[in-house]
């Protein structure tokens, strides 16, 4: 592996929905300016008191007006840029359910999510340099009640993290379907969307307690240029490797245990082991008490598993956070700034992701072979 590019800190990004109707029409809403947002910060005031009550600030906040395709190129095109460059990039939505998670990465017709803008940023990438082939695989799957499901082979519905010791990754087997266009990819994601609602007595009920996990793992080669004799003499075979995972969280209320604590008993499942242990994760990996990584529980979850690298790891990370600025869910709006809040100060450390495939091995063997035989010819 290349040295660190850089010890990067998780970028956190807040998106403001606009209202919907119901929020609208709550009596209370047009009365009181309760969220003020800049496109920095975010303060919440009542409007019988004049100072703020909470005031947060963050790199990027998008207002209510922004489209899916400011959010993309404001925070989500550099990372992609990164992973077409061998370096792990994880964008992931976060926030309570209707707050705009999967609006913002799967979008609409009108205005596409992140997730096919970013898809659609790697096919051009492609098609318009001559300098690298690249080789792409795409998995799609769901964690659900910690289990975990392959949406392109629905029937595999209990899969198994293994860990790479050799190169320190973790893992699923799922189906890794080679892609060759954004069609490929786009039938895929519409696939596997198609799985999820099959599957779900209640869509709506399952959108909020699952999480989704897509995986473009991008694999490039220097193609060797006949004219560049004076090239380094391993250039032509470096293989780099990177992934580009993109995540439509389960809503982040089902990470409130004390909500959860009421209604364990009678409602299996209500809890949401894979997002607290995720809250638990960021608090550890932010606590000044924490000095080494055995005291993060990554293991306690599937989904802290899997995002490891994208937590205090090798990979650079986005977390978009949805809110709505309704008055009717204050508490929740409030815990999901908290949280980003604290997601702020992780630091992870990417690398580029650059090896000798074993082609390039050998040709270097071979050049030490035919040095040696000159050395002694002498
Ligand atoms: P989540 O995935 O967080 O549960 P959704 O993305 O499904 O929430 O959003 C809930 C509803 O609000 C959807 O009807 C969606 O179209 C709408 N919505 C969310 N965010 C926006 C936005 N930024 N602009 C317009 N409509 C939005
Ligand atoms: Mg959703």
């Amino acid at each position: 592996m290349l040295p660190p590019s850089d010890a990067d800190n998780v970028k956190v990004a807040v998106r403001v929905r606009p209202l919907n109707k119901r929020e609208n029409s709550y009596p209370h809403q047009s009365s009181a300016n309760f969220w003020s947002i800049t496109p920095t910060s975010i303060t919440q005031y009542v409007d019988s008191k004049p100072n703020a009550l909470h005031s947060f600030s963050f790199d990027h906040i998008f207002t209510p007006d922004a489209t899916n395709g400011s959010v993309y190129e404001t925070v989500a095109s550099p990372l992609v840029h990164s992973a077409l460059q061998g370096i792990n990039a994880v964008i992931f939505a976060y926030g309570q359910t209707a707050a705009g998670k999967t609006h913002t990465m799967l979008g609409n017709a009108d205005d596409p999510g992140v997730t096919l803008r970013c898809l659609s940023q790697v096919f051009q990438h492609i098609s318009a340099q001559s300098a690298r082939t690249f080789r792409l695989r795409a998995s799609y799957i769901e964690i659900y009640n910690e289990f975990i499901r392959d949406l392109l082979i629905p029937s595999n519905d209990n899969l198994k993290v293994h860990q790479n010791v050799a190169t320190n990754t973790v893992y699923v087997d799922a189906h890794n379907k080679i892609v060759t266009s954004l069609q490929d990819v786009l039938k895929i994601i519409s696939a596997g969307e198609a799985v999820r609602t099959i599957g779900a007595t209640n869509m709506n009920e399952k959108a909020s307690r699952s999480h989704t996990l897509f995986t473009l793992t991008i694999e490039s080669t220097e193609i060797p240029q006949p004219s560049s004799t004076t090239a380094a003499p391993t250039s032509g075979v470096a293989v780099r490797t990177s992934t580009l995972v993109l995540v439509d969280l389960a809503g982040s209320e089902r990470a409130s245990s004390t909500k959860a604590q009421g209604t364990r008993l009678t409602e299996g499942g209500y809890i949401n082991k894979s997002l607290l242990t995720l809250g638990t994760v960021i608090k550890k990996l932010t606590s000044e008490k924490t000095n080494s990584a055995a005291h993060v529980p990554y293991r306690d979850s599937k989904l802290t598993r899997l995002l490891q690298p994208a937590l205090g790891g090798n990979a650079r990370t986005v977390i978009i956070c949805a809110v709505t600025p309704a008055i009717l869910h204050v508490d929740e709006t409030l815990s999901t700034l908290k949280f980003a809040s604290r997601a702020k100060h992780v630091t992870n450390h990417a690398e580029t992701n650059e090896f000798l495939d074993d082609r390039a091995k050998l040709r270097r063997a071979e050049r030490q072979i035919n040095a040696l035989k000159k050395e002694m010819k002498k």
